[in-house]
């Protein structure tokens, strides 16, 4: 009566992970993407991999072989394998507009491990094809609607527009989701920022700081307000990615990543370099969907999410969907067990301060002013910000700087209430401060 048992709108990393889990069942599933090609990633992702940390319910484990790497989801109970070493980042800084730099290290273990996000979706594209899951690559899926107890999504390919019909649907078609939007499923969600990011990836970059991500600030370095964030690249020891976090238009980032190579402080860095990749995307930031499916469509990873899940988490919850699918399939009720996970999974599902903290990773030098931030990080050049095991994670790492920061010696009170308060911060507290400044 239907074509599939399952069709996966959305074949980036949760909906690859989905599919190839779903086939691996014997059931019968069909993976719709609007992209030509599944085994290249074309959409900006800086390729931190956080592992050895409890993260979104979660704590990953990474064992290095020969030549490869495989990654352990502990709690989940699964494994994946990454066909590339993957390399330890142990270093992290922040530059501002005076050209003040502040730099933490982690001695006991890396702060994260970096990835190549074409190589992940390449590896579980194998897994797929290997498993022999029947894809339409440059289909869009435009919509999706319930039809005698299972679901119709209409697509379109290359120009013609057919139907296909199935008894599950999984709606992993990313942070603008066309299935979570027409399904009217962002209409109680609060939206909190939208911006367009460039990314060039470049090789022979002459970069003299340690090894390790940059964030830097300041219209002296990047021309405008906003910033860049440099990460390192698995192409090789001179190979960084440089992803801008702007405003719209699209412009304003075009115009921040060419300053900020060709006519700031840091253009030196680039007398040899070579872009070898340049992407784009658009972020969003939404209130997380609370309840992720409607009827018998579920959506999955970056289509119900707050800002992103990341690779790893994506992954997670192709998996958790995959099962939660299989449950259904056989009668029990597998949408529910999901939801179930996925808000006492995800930190921000938990508590809504969590988005904060997340977001305050780079956006927290906007609390000080110039002054009180080349002061700090002055004092920190005689410091040296050690960074222990516990503090290391993307949600914790800013309260951990703000505790360093104001136990060290000469900082006065004043400052130390103000570090209090971004440790406090929720997100309305971050944008109202935010908005009132320009760098
Ligand atoms: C600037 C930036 C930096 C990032 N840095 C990192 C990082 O360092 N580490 C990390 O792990 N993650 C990073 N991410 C986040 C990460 O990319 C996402 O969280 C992750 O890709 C989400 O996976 P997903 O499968 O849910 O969605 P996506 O990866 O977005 O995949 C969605 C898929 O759906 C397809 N699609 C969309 N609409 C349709 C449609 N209507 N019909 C058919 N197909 C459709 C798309 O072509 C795509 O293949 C970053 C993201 C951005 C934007």
């Amino acid at each position: 009566m239907f074509d599939y048992d399952v069709i996966v709108v959305g074949c980036g990393p949760a909906g690859l992970m989905a599919a190839a889990e779903l086939k691996e069942k014997g059931i019968n599933v069909l993976g719709v993407d609007k992209k030509p090609r599944l085994d290249k990633n074309i959409r900006s992702a800086s390729g931190f991999f956080n592992d050895g940390q409890e993260m979104n319910g979660e704590y990953i484990q990474l064992e290095h072989l020969e030549g490869k790497t495989k990654i352990n989801y502990t709690k989940c109970g699964f494994s994946l394998e990454y066909s590339k070493p993957m390399e330890a980042i142990h270093h992290t800084h922040i530059i501002v507009n005076s050209g003040s730099h502040f730099q933490a290290t982690s001695r006991k273990k890396p702060l994260y491990h970096i990835f190549n996000p074409t190589t992940w979706l390449s590896d579980r594209y194998k897994r797929a094809k290997n498993l022999s899951v029947p894809f339409m690559t440059d289909t869009v899926a435009i919509r999706a609607k319930e039809i005698n107890g299972g679901v119709e999504v209409n697509l379109r390919t290359r120009g013609k527009t057919t139907s296909k019909t199935c008894r599950k649907l999984i709606a992993s078609d990313g942070l603008q989701s066309r299935i979570t939007r027409n399904l009217g499923l962002n209409r109680n969600r609060l939206v909190f920022g939208k911006g367009p990011t460039i990314e060039y990836e470049m090789i022979n970059v002459e970069c003299p700081l340690d090894r390790g991500d940059i964030y830097i600030t300041g219209e002296n370095n990047i021309g405008q307000p906003g910033g860049v964030i440099a990460v390192p690249s698995p192409r090789g020891k001179k190979a960084y990615r440089f992803e801008t976090m702007s405003a719209l238009p699209g412009s304003t980032s075009y115009n921040m990543i060419e300053f900020f190579i060709k006519k700031s402080p840091f253009a030196k860095w680039f007398k040899k370099a070579k872009i070898v990749e340049k992407t784009a995307a658009i972020v969003e930031m939404f209130t997380p969907i609370k309840t992720p499916y409607l009827g018998n469509i579920l959506l999955v990873g970056d289509a119900a999410c707050f800002a992103e899940v990341l690779y790893q988490g994506a992954t997670m919850c192709g998996y958790m969907a995959a099962q939660a699918i299989d449950n259904e399939l056989k009668g029990k009720n597998g949408f529910k067990e999901y939801t179930d996970w996925w808000n006492s999974s995800f930190e921000w599902n938990k508590d809504p301060k969590r988005m904060a903290d997340y977001t305050k990773r780079v956006l927290f030098t906007r609390f000080f002013t110039p002054d009180e931030i080349d002061f700090l990080f002055d004092l920190s050049e005689r410091h040296p910000a050690v960074v222990g095991e516990m503090e290391t994670g993307v949600y914790n790492y800013t309260n951990a700087l703000m505790d360093y920061f104001s136990g060290l010696p000469g900082v006065p009170d004043q400052l130390k209430e103000k570090m209090k308060m971004i440790k406090e911060a929720d997100f309305d507290k971050l944008l109202t401060v935010i908005s009132r400044r320009r760098d």
